[in-house]
């Protein structure tokens, strides 16, 4: 357990986390060990990050990062056990939103990539590193990339990008003194989308924004004083699945909180006015707990990963136990299978299977500007199923006319 003179670490990339649940990052601290951040998913992202970083130096700096220089940097990032040739494709993006946003200055900006950025004025120890930032005229520009394809980050109201500037206006200080007057963020996600999500702010509003809402949090969050508060913000907590805050939010009556009772305006204040709910769920109702219901799977998945772990490592988890799980059968030797098959008197025309690699393999291939060019043609979009999703997705409201409706919608 951490000590109260240990300080906790507040990151950028944490602060959903910390700016919701104040007690986070100290209760963090106990469960640090060195593996931290050693996902199969982090690895490939640093990789990926690491491929942007060579193009993006290879663009602005070519008089450092020469051809040959850039080659044997990337045959050797080549190497990685993570490597995808998809990682070139999602590079160049990224480096072609750097170059178009350069040329959006009056003239050449100062670049400056990889820039580690401190934010103390407003967060403790505060610190990060940015992908890129430009300085030109009034304007900074801060561009982050993300890899992952799995959960959409918008630049908008994003407070790691916001801490970023923040960082990033107090580094150029210095030189630019208060001439910087207008700051964007931006956040570049090319396997997810090709729009580039982007946030315009004067720099008063982001240092108010800074004062007001970031620097009380912050200071509760550092020097331990913080409450604990569950939600979404849980998901990347590295005690998320022991915590007790959360597992009271997701199983106890507190869940009711808010619902309303039947035949009066009131809500229900306490776990003991539960029993007053009306038999059936209102429709209001459906919609809340559906949003609770989201994070509770995603509680039980981590409570049953760290049982599983608990037993392996040899302790007891009341009422569980670790067992094999499903087997398929494997060959031993695959070629040796198949001269088995041979021999027994089947042919090559039986024993494989020729078959076309998928249409999202294919615009792996060729990346998707020359994808669309290639193949717009041949491409249909057929209706997809009916799919609930939150209030505030971009897609369209589902209709059942027919798959015109939907072209050109992104395949999400
Ligand atoms: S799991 Fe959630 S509630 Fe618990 S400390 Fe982490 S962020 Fe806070």
């Amino acid at each position: 357990m951490a000590t109260p003179n240990e300080h906790a670490k507040i990151s950028a990339s944490s602060y959903e986390r910390w700016i919701h649940c104040t007690a986070a990052p100290l209760y963090e601290v106990q469960f640090q060990t060195d593996n931290d951040g050693g996902t199969p998913y982090t690895a490939e992202g640093t990789l990926a990050h690491s491929v942007c970083e060579l193009k993006a130096r290879k663009q602005f700096f070519p008089d450092k990062m020469t051809t040959r220089k850039y080659n044997a940097a990337l045959k050797k990032l080549k190497t990685d056990p993570f490597w995808n040739d998809e990682m070139l494709v999602t590079a160049d993006f990224y480096v072609n939103f750097l170059r178009e946003t350069a040329n959006q200055f009056e003239t050449m900006p100062l670049v400056y990539l990889e820039q580690r950025v401190e934010f103390t004025d407003y967060v403790p120890e505060g610190f990060g590193t940015c992908d890129c930032v430009m300085i030109g005229g009034d304007t900074i520009r801060i561009t982050d990339y993300k890899h992952g394809k799995g959960v959409p980050v918008s630049s908008v109201n994003n407070g790691q990008m916001r801490l970023y500037a923040l960082g990033a206006l107090a580094q150029t200080a210095v030189l630019f003194g208060d001439k910087i007057k207008r700051v964007c963020t931006a956040i570049v996600q090319p396997r997810l989308s090709e729009n580039v999500t982007e946030e315009w702010l004067t720099v008063e509003e982001l240092k108010e924004w800074g004062k007001t809402v970031v620097m009380p949090k912050a200071f509760q969050a550092f020097y331990g004083f913080g409450t604990f508060s569950a939600g979404d913000w849980c998901r990347f907590c590295k005690g998320k699945a022991e915590c007790r805050a959360r597992a009271e939010y997701y199983a106890g009556f507190g869940q009711y909180e808010g619902m309303r009772v039947e035949g009066s305006d009131k809500s229900i204040g306490s776990a003991n006015e539960a029993t007053t709910l009306p038999l059936t769920l209102s429709d209001d109702d459906v919609g809340t707990l559906l949003m609770q219901a989201e994070g509770l799977m995603a509680w039980y998945s981590d409570l049953q990963e760290y049982a599983r772990d608990a037993i392996l490592a040899g302790r007891k988890i009341p009422g569980w136990r670790v067992v094999e799980g499903r087997k398929t059968r494997a060959f031993t030797d695959a070629d040796k299978a198949l001269d088995l098959m041979r021999n027994a008197g089947y042919d090559d025309a039986v024993l494989y299977e020729h078959k076309a690699k998928s249409l999202a393999e294919l615009e792996k291939l060729t990346g998707k500007k020359a994808f669309a060019e290639i193949m717009g043609d041949v491409i249909t979009w057929p209706q997809g199923k009916p799919t609930l999703v939150h209030e505030n997705d971009k897609r369209p409201d589902y209709s059942s006319c027919g798959p015109e409706q939907f072209e050109g919608a992104d395949n999400v």
